[in-house]
Formats: C-alpha cells, structure tokens, sequence
C-alpha cells in the first residue's frame, strides 16, 4: 500500500511500539541502500522536506539522514507491506549512503543483475569530459553524437546479423555491445536509461 501524510494512521504502529522499520532502496537500481527506524513524527517530516527522515534511538531524536554530511536521500514513493509493519522507500540518493563512504550499507559481492546496468552508467557517466585518451567511453564523447550513433547502428546491425546466423554466443556479444553504446549514446544527448525506461512503462500503461 502506499503510503501519504494522509493515511499514516493506518500504519500498525502498536505492532512496533510506534516505530516499524524504515528500508531505503534506490529508485532507479533497486539496490538497497539502508535500513532505519521511523515512528509517525519521523514520516511527517519526510513528507513535508522530501527527505527520508529516521528516528534515531541512539541519538533519541529524529535524524534526516544526511543533514551532517549531505548524503541526503531525496523520497521517490513510500510504501508498506501486506501487514502494514514495515516501510520501504524507495529514494534518489545523493553521495554514498553508508557513513562508512560506501553507497549501501550491505557490503555484498553480488548486486541484483539489472543493477549492474545502473553502475554500468554511472561509470559511463563518469568518464564525460575526462581526457579522450584515458577511456575508450571518454574517446567516444570526444568524437561526439554523431560517431557515437554510427557506432550504435552499426552495433545494432551486428546484434540481427548475429541472430540470424543463430550464433547465440555472437549474439551476447553483440548485444553487450549494443546497449553500452546506446547507453553512452543518451549520456552524450544528456539523457539516461530512466527516460528509456519511463517511455516504456508509459507504453505498458495504455
Ligand atoms: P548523516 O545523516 O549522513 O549526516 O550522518 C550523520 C551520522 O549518522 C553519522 O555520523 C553516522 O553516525 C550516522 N549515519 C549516517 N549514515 C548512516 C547509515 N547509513 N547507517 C547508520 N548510521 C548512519
Ligand atoms: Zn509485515
Ligand atoms: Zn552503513
Ligand atoms: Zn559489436
């Protein structure tokens, strides 16, 4: 169920001793990124600054994560579960969220496989306006959108011819190869795979 300052009364407070845990989980990777404590003053105040806001039981107050460091977690959607106990927002991070300088708190091996795609960007976006010879990404920037669309079809013609050959192994490669220059593609147009992702949600809808 979602959550609003209108229905916070719904929530099963007494379950928690009026405070039901909070877990943040990034809104574009789906990775979880912390886990709190809040009780009803503490969702208040995230509604009103659009900041997830913790209460703290070691510092026995409410705490906007964030407000020392500037690591703040800027509130996408709050939501609950089938028992109405727990929180789950999802959040646009800014910085690491983890005081130890990481950007969850899970120091995990393994990421969920599509989150990998969101590093994958990251580190794309990264590299622009860095030295052409240090990457091949930050070579592509500087040859600009036309190369870089040249580069994508291309890459997109490899992809059918390497499906109609029935080489699947070529076609992985192919594949790979396609959505890394696609992706570096809407960086250099200043865009990213969640307008992507936004248009094709937005065609499910209908
Ligand atoms: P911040 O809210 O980022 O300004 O951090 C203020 C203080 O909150 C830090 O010094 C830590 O003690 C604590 N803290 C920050 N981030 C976390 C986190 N992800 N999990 C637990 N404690 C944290
Ligand atoms: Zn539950
Ligand atoms: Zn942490
Ligand atoms: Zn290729």
């Amino acid at each position: 169920m979602l959550i609003t300052l209108e229905n916070l009364d719904q929530l099963a407070w007494e379950k928690g001793d009026g405070m039901l845990p909070l877990i943040v989980q990034n809104a574009f990777s789906g990775k979880v990124l912390m886990q709190g404590f809040a009780n009803k003053a503490a969702l208040e105040k995230t509604f009103e600054s659009g900041l997830v806001t913790f209460y703290s039981r070691s510092k026995d107050r409410l705490w906007t994560k964030g407000e020392e460091s500037g690591n703040s977690l800027n509130l996408v959607e709050l939501s609950t579960d089938c028992d109405r106990d727990s929180l789950i927002a999802l959040a646009q991070p800014v910085g690491p969220t983890c005081h130890t300088g990481t950007e969850t708190c899970w120091d995990t091996e393994a990421q969920p496989h599509l989150a990998f795609l969101s590093d994958l960007q990251d580190v794309i976006a990264s590299r622009k306006g860095t030295d052409p010879e240090s990457s091949y990404t930050a070579h592509l920037y500087s040859r600009g959108v036309k190369r870089i669309s040249q580069k994508v079809g291309e890459e997109g013609v490899e992809v059918a011819l390497a499906a109609t050959s029935g080489d699947k192994d070529e076609l992985i490669c192919e594949s790979a190869d396609l959505l890394y220059h696609l992706t570096v593609l809407l960086q250099s147009m200043d865009l990213s795979l969640t307008d992507v992702i936004d248009k094709l949600k937005e065609r499910h809808a209908k």
